[in-house]
């Protein structure tokens, strides 16, 4: 990449959470094949990251490629307004077959914000068809639901910097997050304490006739922690929705398609959500498409209401570019055996991580199904520990206290060895004399 070509990207374009005066560094990606990463110089990066949970079966792969080649010599969009197709319908069954029995209907969205914005949508139109004045959603701290004004109203508040847009953003109900739970080859550890659910009780009592839904990031919270909580919190936030009759909308667009070891992380608390939301890896990484399911009593009494219908409809709802790489993506993993992928990563980050609880300067390491989190007592500094990741050949992308990898399913054992090596000897730099170097002041 010429030198004018990164000033320009400095200067005029936007990146995720990042200054535009002082900007942390890019990385020149110029292609991406497998597991890895090409940089503009020649070097190759494995990838610790899926691009943020999406990649499952790594990059350039011919059959999604193909699925979208063969779909683009048809049509690569129609407007979904008055016209249905093929690659739709098709997703729409799959989805349909493999989510919970109750999720009968499918709501198609262009990202996993927009799929949360229908959920909580649904939920206020159907108390609205009902005749119910119910328009708060009770959230959990820790959580988060993405970036638009309404999923950003039921994100931690803290994280998300709620105080930024009072006035503007809904205040939302928070119950305290659930405890840390450890896991080992997907079973939970810990006995199940009533005592974690008691504000959570609490605040359903106090509030029950005003609040809409409760939504959660179903065992692990994502993007807000990397925290692994007991399937039993999930279990009595379900028992709790249904002695209210509130409804429970589950954001998987982190945990869905087997990240946890489970297809849907529901599923470890053996729950059926009243709305689910999918999205990130739906089309292995391949473009933007996500996915709100509800029941059939609650697209039926939607319609009851007022308007007579769901008011949303995106330009690009069902984009059929989307659909169809979405349908090669599951095809895909049910051929892959991702339960056996997905095993054999958690048992080798367990393996290779876990020692490192020891180290000074380690808070925890937690691990599962394809996800492995160490955290840090102190904020680590970005820039300088991406530097030295990139040095040693990983994409690994460390925020705030965290340094963690959620790698493609087909990665194999001597490229996750590498990805954790590179995480062990960061931290043995750490704990060394150039600790306040990896810190940020
Ligand atoms: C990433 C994420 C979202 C937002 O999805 P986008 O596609 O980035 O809008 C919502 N909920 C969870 C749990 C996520 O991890």
């Amino acid at each position: 990449m010429k030198p004018e070509d990164r000033a320009f990207d400095r200067r005029h374009i936007w990146h995720p959470y990042t200054s535009m005066s002082d900007p942390l560094p890019c990385y020149a990606v110029i292609a991406a094949d497998g597991v890895e990463l090409h940089l503009d110089n020649d070097q190759h990066l494995i990838d610790g990251m899926s691009s943020w949970w999406a990649a499952i079966h790594g990059y350039n792969h011919p059959i999604l490629n193909d699925a979208v080649c063969q779909q683009l010599k048809k049509m690569s969009h129609v407007m979904f307004g008055g016209i249905t197709h093929l690659p739709a319908i098709t997703l729409c069954r799959k989805l349909i077959d493999i989510t919970a029995k109750s999720l009968q209907t499918v709501f198609l969205a262009d990202s996993g914000s927009v799929a949360v914005e229908v959920a909580l949508k649904m939920a206020l139109q159907y108390w609205q068809a009902k005749g119910e004045k119910r328009q708060r959603i009770l959230a959990l701290r820790h959580s988060y639901h993405g970036d638009t004004f309404a999923a950003m109203s039921v994100c931690d508040p803290q994280n998300s910097m709620h105080h930024l847009y009072r006035g503007y953003l809904k205040e939302n109900l928070f119950a305290t997050a659930p405890a840390l739970s450890r896991f080992k080859e997907g079973r939970v550890q810990e006995n199940w304490d009533e005592q974690d659910i008691s504000d959570f009780t609490t605040m359903m009592a106090c509030h029950a006739d005003e609040i809409a839904a409760v939504i959660v990031e179903p065992i692990v919270q994502g993007a807000g922690g990397m925290r692994f909580y007991h399937p039993d919190y999930l279990k009595r936030v379900r028992e709790l929705c249904d002695q209210y009759q509130i409804l429970l909308i589950a954001d998987e667009i982190a945990t869905g398609f087997g990240r946890s070891g489970k297809l849907f992380a529901c599923e470890h608390a053996a729950i059926e959500p009243d709305i689910l939301c999918l999205g990130k890896a739906l089309t292995g990484g391949y473009m933007t498409l996500a996915a709100t399911l509800t029941t059939r009593q609650i697209a039926e009494t939607i319609s009851l209401g007022e308007a007579r219908c769901f008011m949303h409809g995106p330009t690009f709802m069902a984009n059929p570019l989307a659909c169809s790489v979405a349908n090669a993506n599951l095809d895909l993993l049910a051929q892959n055996h991702w339960q056996q992928q997905v095993k054999a990563i958690e048992t080798q980050l367990w393996q290779a991580l876990s020692p490192l609880k020891e180290q000074q300067t380690v808070a925890d390491v937690r691990v599962l199904g394809a996800i492995g989190v160490v955290e840090m007592k102190e904020r680590v500094n970005i820039a300088e520990v991406q530097r030295e990741f990139v040095a040693q050949g990983v994409w690994i992308r460390p925020f705030g206290k965290l340094i963690y990898l959620m790698p493609p399913y087909i990665i194999q054992p001597p490229q996750l060895r590498q990805l954790t090596d590179a995480i062990v000897t960061i931290l043995k730099r750490v704990e060394g004399k150039a600790y306040s170097a990896y810190r940020v002041e």
